[in-house]
């Protein structure tokens, strides 16, 4: 009786196709980054659907959380002069995350860097480095103590500031994504999401690389993972060349610069996108040596790429690491 049932069973499951997952992937840009997205499902047409679910979502989080698109309402915040204004949902969600990370970095993660951003130009045709003046007095209006959360989605901004959730954003969108469907494998510019189980793989874990500094299009190392977001923050992404010297688009907020600590890149592996986001960002200005301690200190799976090709891993990260075949890194304690 009970082979009977297992044969009709595989019988059916050959009709049905049982096991057998249909997958879809999406190309797109949002967010200023290309991204893109493969899902799996029992149909490829449930796989299209889920696809445009997501990708539609996620560019209503790009309008959303952008202070570029005039009609946001983080737009109308950096415009009231001090006035409150109610957020969209997400935006306060994701302004309160940004709070809650700047305290937790002693603002190494600075959600007010805007006028930084601004005023270097970094990403249009205008870079530049400007003068020394013109830092300090960008610098004045920077500082997340000038948030002001007030519940209810309201937020004021003292002192001039200018709020950009650019360090998140994507953090916040591959988080949104993970609730969408299963498998899924989301990769939003530096933003990786792996859920479910991979479909491609016995143990259902997803490997994923780490990009080559000098080479985004090859990588240095694999971690594998799985219902976990990877994310990396570089100097490579974003940068432009003035007189030899590459300034990048990360901001130490003391200084006003671009954080200069020896660092090509950091990765942090978490289930939480906005976290890992916030993280990277924070622990590329906090560089090697600070960056360890915050690590051991809140438990935090990160690996810091040093311009001199070495490959820190916190306690977190140890042996999920594989070097790639040929990577000229070398792995220190
Ligand atoms: P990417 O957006 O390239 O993945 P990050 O997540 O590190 O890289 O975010 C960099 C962006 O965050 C910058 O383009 C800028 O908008 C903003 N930013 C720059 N410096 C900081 C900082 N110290 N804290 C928070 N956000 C920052
Ligand atoms: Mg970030």
């Amino acid at each position: 009786m009970k082979k009977k049932r297992i044969g009709i069973l595989f019988a059916l499951c050959l009709l049905a196709g049982c096991g057998r997952l249909s997958n879809t992937t999406t190309d797109f840009f949002s967010m200023d980054t290309f991204m893109s997205l493969t899902v799996w499902a029992d149909s490829e047409a449930q796989a299209q659907a889920a696809a445009v679910q997501i990708e539609q979502h996620i560019n209503t989080l790009s309008n959303a959380l952008s202070r570029q698109v005039a009609a946001s309402t983080l737009a109308q915040l950096n415009a009231a002069n001090g006035q409150p204004v109610t957020l969209d949902a997400d935006a306060y969600a994701a302004l309160e995350k940004a709070v809650q990370y700047a305290e937790l970095t002693a603002g190494a993660f600075d959600p007010t860097t805007a006028p930084l951003s601004d005023l270097w130009g970094i990403g249009t045709e205008q870079a530049a480095v400007p003068a020394e003046s013109a830092i300090q007095q960008a610098l004045s209006h920077v500082g997340y103590q000038n948030i002001e959360l007030l519940g209810n989605n309201q937020a004021r901004l003292n002192n001039g500031a200018q709020v950009d959730l650019g360090g998140i954003g994507k953090g916040y969108a591959t988080d949104a994504a993970s609730g969408f469907q299963t498998p899924l494998l989301a990769r939003l510019g530096g933003n990786i999401g792996a859920y479910g189980q991979n479909p491609n793989r016995k143990d259902g874990s997803w490997v994923i690389g780490l990009a080559d500094p000098d080479n985004s299009a090859a990588y240095i190392a694999t971690v594998s993972v799985q219902n976990e977001s990877v994310v990396t923050s570089g100097d490579y992404e974003r940068y432009f060349e003035q007189d030899g010297i590459q300034y990048h688009h990360i901001f130490d907020p003391t200084t006003g610069y671009p954080a200069q600590t020896g660092l090509r890149a950091v990765t942090v592996v978490d289930q939480q996108s906005t976290f890992a986001d916030a993280m990277t960002t924070a622990l590329f200005v906090m560089g090697l040596e600070k960056g360890k301690d915050f690590c051991a200190q809140y438990d935090i799976a990160a690996a810091f790429i040093t311009k001199d090709r070495k490959i820190y891993i916190t306690e977190g990260l140890q042996g999920r690491i594989t070097l790639a075949d040929g990577a000229d890194y070398e792995i220190i304690a």
